[in-house]
């Protein structure tokens, strides 16, 4: 698929995202929060699930960690129409609970449709919810954080790379200075990525699973 057909193909993906029901949130959402940025974009970052104000507006980190992620982004020279912004869950827990395991379960075809249409070299996930989904591994983001890794998620291998999630940097400000210092290294880290581009493999072994560990942890 070229890029103008990958474009057409991931609007239609969100079109028919739109009225998804694979899992209860549906019944308590405003709208489903696909995601939003460039659908070729290099860098895709994976948040938890819409709070309030996304699941309101449509669009993902519109709150104040949206904010900081706008000025963290603004920090290596980039905006929102540059890379790809998505979560882990389309649809809000009610009250900004922690996702279940089995929202986690219903909602994962969805984000790797995603990224098996915008084909980013760096996918940075944000938080502990993102890092476990995709890294298949239970490693918590207070260990994992600024260490990216290869991994394979579809039929894809792209560079993972964790980073706090802003919400919990947002009143933290040791952690808002290791999330600013992770984030500085993104740059060379897409010229990285970029100079060995993301591998596709023939068979692709799906070693990605949900982790139940993850939701006792929230964001750290
Ligand atoms: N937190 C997230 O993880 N995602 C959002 O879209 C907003 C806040």
């Amino acid at each position: 698929m070229d890029t103008v057909e990958r474009a057409a193909a991931l609007r239609q993906y969100a079109e028919e995202t739109s009225t998804c029901t694979r899992c209860a949130l549906a019944s308590g959402r405003t709208q489903v929060v696909f995601g939003s940025g460039s659908h070729d974009a290099d860098l895709m970052f994976v948040g938890e699930a819409p709070g309030f104000h996304e699941d309101q507006q449509g669009v993902p980190f519109v709150g104040q960690a949206g904010k900081l992620l706008d000025k963290l982004l603004a920090g290596i020279e980039l905006t929102r129409a540059d890379v790809f912004v998505a979560n882990v869950l389309k649809c809000r827990p009610a009250g900004n609970r922690d996702p279940l395991p089995e929202e986690i379960a219903s909602c994962e075809p969805h984000l790797f449709r995603q990224i098996e249409l915008i084909q980013p070299t760096l996918v940075a996930t944000l938080g502990n919810f993102a890092t476990k989904l995709l890294s298949g591994k239970p490693a918590g983001i207070t260990r994992v954080h600024g260490y990216e890794q290869e991994v394979t998620l579809g039929a894809r291998t792209v560079l993972l790379y964790p980073l706090y999630h802003p919400a919990a940097a947002l009143y933290t400000p040791s952690m808002l200075k290791v999330l600013e210092d992770d984030f500085a290294r993104i740059p060379a880290l897409l010229e990285r990525a970029l100079d060995e581009p993301a591998v596709t493999v023939e068979e692709a072994p799906a070693d990605v699973v949900a982790d139940p560990e993850s939701v006792q942890l929230g964001l750290f």
